[in-house]
């Protein structure tokens, strides 16, 4: 019996978000509402979502010695996630900055800071963590050395799940473990290069060519399409109909709970007809973490 079901590797933000009648230009100054402080980053938001789902999960991350590294523990000790492997110190807390205009479209500037200095040693030293999970999660907000050093140390019989965000070129050695590899269209499009045609489904193919053992392509409203292997046919998965108020972070709520349901020991077509429900959930609230349901909230199939 495994500790964990998730072990989630990644990164932690802090958004601070201010609206603006209209965003800046060069060597311009604009005054801004009052600042809101969201925790956000792709780890972060995936190991809140697991767990306010029910999962047993912990986070393997690196923020500040500051206050925006207390409020992103806060929340994660909030939501129930073990946060013994989120080390603290070597830069500040990573941050967005996010402007946004009237019509919705922002500005954003993100300093990495701590996230950048989550390296394979940190890895290394979490191995109880990786011995204790049966399902890690990873995406690629922290540097690509650091996600290879994660694969290395999958425990045997463990499985991986990534999210290749920001898009980035992956190594071989870790799309070899992809179980899924999970992307959305703009992620498909970049590990494709010039894919043919507009059509996901003819998408799958050249996804498994880079060495995945599986592959879902996330379709936002339209749910997802997913493939259990290369030799599967691609089942299109279908999200439930709701009424979308804000997408933010809807793709780390679905890779969060596919990953969970995968560590129970569910196919990957039925866990992503549980993650469909939880993407849609959350794009019907504001915010990323602050949208993220328990399974009470959670839309029929
Ligand atoms: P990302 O946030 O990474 O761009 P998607 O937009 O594909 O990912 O969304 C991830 C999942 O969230 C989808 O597979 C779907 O289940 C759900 N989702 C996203 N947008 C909507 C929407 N407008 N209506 C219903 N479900 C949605």
């Amino acid at each position: 019996m495994s500790d964990y079901d998730l072990l989630v590797v990644g990164s932690a933000n802090a958004d601070l978000v201010t609206r603006v009648e209209r965003r800046p230009g060069a060597g311009e100054t604009v005054l801004g509402s009052d600042l809101v402080v969201h925790p956000g980053g792709k780890g972060a938001n995936q190991a809140v979502a697991a767990a306010r789902l029910g999962a047993r999960t912990a986070l393997l991350a690196r923020v500040g010695d500051d206050g925006h590294g207390r409020l992103l523990l806060e929340s994660q000790r909030a939501a129930g996630v073990a946060v013994d492997g989120v080390l603290v110190g070597g830069a500040p807390t990573g941050v967005a900055l996010i402007t946004v205009d009237p019509s919705g479209d922002n500005s954003i500037v993100v300093s990495t800071g701590a996230n950048a200095r989550l390296t394979p040693a940190d890895v290394r030293g979490a191995a109880p963590l990786f011995r204790a999970a049966r399902v890690v999660s990873a995406q690629l907000e922290i540097p690509l050395a650091t996600v290879v050093e994660t694969v290395r140390a999958l425990a045997p019989g463990s499985r991986l799940v990534l999210n290749p965000s920001p898009p980035a070129a992956l190594p071989a050695e870790v799309t070899a473990v992809c179980d899924p590899l999970i992307v959305n269209e703009h992620e498909a499009r970049f590990l494709l290069g010039d894919p043919a045609g507009d059509e996901p489904r003819a998408w799958v193919r050249g996804l498994f060519a880079l060495g995945p053992r599986s592959v879902v392509i996330t379709l936002g409203s339209a749910g997802a399409l997913v493939a259990e292997g290369p030799s599967a046919p691609a089942v299109l998965v279908e999200s439930p109909r709701v009424t979308a108020v804000d997408t933010t972070g809807a793709g780390d709520a679905f890779t969060a709970a596919l990953a969970w349901r995968l560590s129970l020991g569910e196919r990957l077509v039925t866990a992503a007809a549980y993650a469909v429900r939880v993407g849609a959930a959350a794009v019907t609230r504001r915010g990323a973490q602050d949208s993220y349901p328990t399974p009470d909230e959670l839309p029929a199939g």
